[in-house]
């Protein structure tokens, strides 16, 4: 449809401030011209769409997550979500109902599958017992809440001959008890030993959640994301293509997508010539329509780990956690790396002479150390090389990503989360977390994502956050690292123009003419009020355009 809009609108042009006109012409997709209403209105033909928004609303760009595991989300939705409790009776319970659900069903050996426990509301590590008591004989696996730890049940480790005499593999650790027997919790690489009998998800059982996802998604002012992993297992990258194929076949993906891929899928990408940034579904012979909603899938990144998490005691450190003493750290006092460096340079490089380049998972200080030194001697391709969540940043390393052209890909959601566990497990370094202001300032793209399904799928309380850097919900919480606060106009560029940056989309992110048109109708709340964190949390859009068209409007939006 062309149309034009005139009101408040929001355009990101510029390096800072919101960039206010008042009219939008939208044709083809694009932006035709943004400016005042007397020149855009000349451009608009009888036949046009026109919508004239009052003072209550806003427009913006749409945003981009550029951390979500789309697919590990879209098969969670028939697996058993323990983020609902709080407490282990609470865990064990909904494990019993979901068991006793798939006995009715006639189904008393199948697998069940489910994440979102937490070591810390269980006051330490679950054990496979625990499983056994609420599912008797059925093999279990949960992944934990940050998805570093697996939890599993004893027909599980049976499955997959883990026992007593099993090594821990490299970059891994089978929690043990003091006799040495395997607990129920595999950690790191440890996590991976199911990955060969747990089954692996189908393009079948994949399209309708996903589907669904992103029609949420939409719902929420999200049109594009960029999924870390391909597929949660090891499927290959033959099953996401065809997922993704289906889907643009069907009309039926108002979402572009830049997928990742893991290091065991390295050579099949390479030999496949998939290059990052390049369509991986687009050449299949369908119909111009399918083909142009194909082209919105795309290559990401090769993706790599350097360290673990703060919530799985992995992350790797510069100095040892500050309650090593009390509670010992996994790995180590200082946490441990998951590879060895020289595995890390040489993955890297063979993506990069693919074309593919790289994106390194680093929390700690000493594995954003590491990750910087390794980005640092790739060579630039068409998307930006990466550091995932970059949670705790030596100050000397804070300015190294503007300067290196490394992407700062933070989650400023997980401040929320870990705000509490982040000042026990690294004291006074905490205040130094989520360096956002910092990266900013040092010319680096920060581009913002939920990292769901960790956390959940709305980017708007992360927006909060990275404003009042705290929970934006608790005004008595103490703000962690007030220095790296941002405001509105520079989180909404974190948010919209920063992910289109870093993938390399130099036409998307902003409001200005011939970029697409993938935009928000929004409550002008918001902006009226910056500085009520609570507003912005709870930020709704009226309607979400993708490439100009309408992917979600709500009922009341009647312009
Ligand atoms: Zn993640």
């Amino acid at each position: 449809m062309s149309l034009l809009v005139s009101g408040r609108i929001a355009t990101l042009a510029g390096d800072t401030g919101f960039g206010w006109v008042e009219a939008l012409a939208v044709a083809g997709g694009r932006v035709l011209a943004a400016g005042r209403l007397a020149d855009v209105e000349a451009l608009a033909g009888p036949g046009w769409t026109r919508w004239r928004l009052g003072d209550g609303f806003a427009v913006m760009p749409a945003m981009t997550d550029a951390h979500m595991h789309l697919t590990m989300l879209a098969r969670a939705r028939d697996q058993v979500d323990l983020s609902a409790a709080d407490e282990l009776e609470g865990y064990l319970a909904l494990l019993r109902v979901a068991h006793q659900r798939r006995l009715a069903a006639g189904d008393s050996t199948g697998w069940l599958l489910g994440h979102g426990w937490s070591p810390a509301h269980i006051g330490g590590w679950p054990t496979a017992a625990m499983l056994e008591s609420a599912a008797p004989g059925r093999p279990i696996a949960l992944w934990a809440h940050d998805h570093h730890s697996r939890w599993a049940s004893p027909a599980a480790l049976a499955m997959a001959g883990i026992g007593r005499g099993t090594a821990d593999p490299a970059g891994g650790v089978i929690q043990r008890d003091d006799a040495g027997e395997p607990i129920g919790v595999l950690s790191e690489a440890a996590a991976g030993l199911l990955n060969e009998v747990v089954p692996a998800a189908t393009a079948d059982e994949l399209e309708a959640p996903l589907a669904a996802l992103a029609a949420d998604l939409a719902a929420l002012g999200v049109v594009a994301c960029h999924d870390p992993n391909e597929l949660d297992v090891d499927a290959g990258i033959g099953v996401a293509q065809e997922l993704y194929r289906r889907l643009a076949e069907a009309g039926r993906l108002p979402l572009r997508v830049h997928a990742s891929i893991r290091e065991h899928h390295l050579e099949a990408a390479i030999d496949a010539g998939l290059r990052s940034g390049e369509g991986v579904a687009a050449a299949m012979g369908a119909g111009p329509r399918a083909r142009r909603l194909a082209e919105r899938y795309r290559m990401g990144w090769l993706k790599l780990f350097a360290d673990g998490s703060l919530g799985s005691r992995s992350a790797a450190l510069l100095e040892p956690y500050s309650d090593a003493a009390h509670r010992p750290p996994t790995g180590g006092p200082a946490g441990m790396f998951v590879a060895r460096r020289e595995e890390l340079a040489g993955h890297l490089g063979r993506a990069a002479a693919a074309g593919i380049a790289g994106q390194v998972h680093a929390i700690g200080d000493a594995a954003v150390r590491l990750a910087l030194d390794l980005l640092a001697e790739q060579p630039r391709l068409a998307l930006r090389p990466r550091i995932e969540h970059a949670q705790l940043v030596h100050p000397d390393d804070v300015p190294r990503f503007g300067q290196l052209g490394v992407a700062a890909s933070i989650q400023p959601i997980h401040l929320r989360s870990d705000a509490a566990m982040a000042r026990r497990s690294w004291g006074a370094r905490a205040e130094l977390a989520f360096p956002i202001a910092g990266a900013l300032a040092g010319g680096a793209l920060v581009p913002f994502g939920t990292d769901a399904p960790v956390e959940p799928i709305d980017p708007w309380p992360g927006i909060a956050v990275a404003m009042c850097r705290r929970d934006p919900l608790r005004l008595t919480d103490q703000p962690l690292g007030r220095q790296h606060a941002i405001d509105l106009a520079a989180a909404l560029r974190s948010a919209c123009l920063h992910p289109a940056l870093v993938a390399g989309e130099e036409d998307r992110g902003r409001l200005v003419a011939g970029h697409r048109a993938d935009m928000l109708v929004v409550p002008s709340r918001p902006f009226d009020n910056s500085a009520d964190a609570a507003v912005i949390a709870q930020a709704r859009p009226l309607a979400t355009l993708l490439d100009g068209e309408p992917v979600f409007r709500a009922p009341e939006f009647d312009p």
